[in-house]
């Protein structure tokens, strides 16, 4: 079985439902943040809180988590999430991996190792810093139960009923992954999207995508860049994640976008068919 958009054959195409949860939208320190005073960081409105950039997909039987940051603890408990069959890595930035020994209930509950996929630069900065985890010289009760599934970024793959498209973007000189699933497609950490990966990012349902501020930054695509990108790529609907306190109030920023394009926030769940 395969997602939608994934045809079988040209007469029968079969739609398991696919849906997004945004677990975090906030950039690397979260909000807000520690010892910060601006409006955003003492905002009451929720959608001005935003744990670390994250997210879980389910499609069919199948559930996955894009990254696992500091705060995933936190995520799953508050969106009651007790599995996920595995974890995609964007790249090895500390904010999208620190994470991974909180995978370590999913593992006594199920009673089995999480594969985690990455571009195998990632993968040998994981081992580097989860030695533990990974090498099996080290054994000792309740290690993190892990092995690493390195993604050629030239080939699709599948994990259950969810069949991946690797997308590669540059984040100020770093290949990050992002991923298309179906006619949804998850982007962060991007400063270029190259011309090979515009192609791969057209006709979609919805696209999320980071944007950090207003501000020019050397790794991260600005609020206008996202938005300039959204109207070459033309996503139906786009929902931008990664964003820093100083982007504004998510009410005042939201009210100058166009009909198409929507700051994501915590615990936004989108169903894309
Ligand atoms: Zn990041
Ligand atoms: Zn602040
Ligand atoms: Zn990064």
């Amino acid at each position: 079985m395969v997602c939608p958009a994934e045809k079988i054959t040209a007469s029968a195409i079969v739609s398991l439902p696919l849906e997004i949860t945004l677990l975090g939208t906030g950039t690397s320190q979260g909000i807000p943040v520690i010892g910060c005073h601006c409006p955003v960081c003492q905002s009451g409105d929720p959608k001005d809180r935003r744990l670390r950039t994250s997210a879980f997909i389910r499609c069919g039987d199948t559930a996955i988590v894009i990254d696992i940051g500091p705060d995933f603890r936190q995520q799953m408990l508050a969106q009651e999430i007790d599995d996920v069959h595995a974890v995609l890595i964007t790249h090895e930035h500390n904010d999208h991996v620190s994470g991974l020994d909180d995978i370590r209930p999913i593992n006594f509950l199920h009673q089995r190792d999480m594969p985690v996929y990455a571009h195998p630069r990632t993968i040998q900065e994981l081992h580097r810093r989860f030695f533990y985890a990974f090498d099996p010289a080290y054994q000792y009760p309740g290690k993190p139960r892990v092995h690493s599934v390195p993604i050629d970024p030239q080939y699709d793959f599948q994990i259950g009923d969810i069949h991946v498209k690797p997308v590669l973007v540059d984040h100020g000189g770093m290949d990050v992954l992002g991923f298309r699933i179906g006619t949804l497609a998850y982007v962060t950490d991007a400063k270029v999207i190259p011309d090979a990966s515009m192609d791969q990012l057209k006709n979609l349902d919805v696209l999320v995508l980071n944007a950090l501020r207003k501000r020019k930054h050397d790794s991260h695509l600005t609020l206008v860049e996202a938005i300039e990108l959204c109207e070459a790529l033309q996503p139906k609907q786009c929902y931008l994640t990664h964003i820093s306190h100083d982007m504004g109030l998510h009410q005042d920023v939201s009210r100058d976008l166009p009909p198409n394009i929507h700051l994501g926030y915590d615990g936004l769940t989108i169903k894309v068919a």
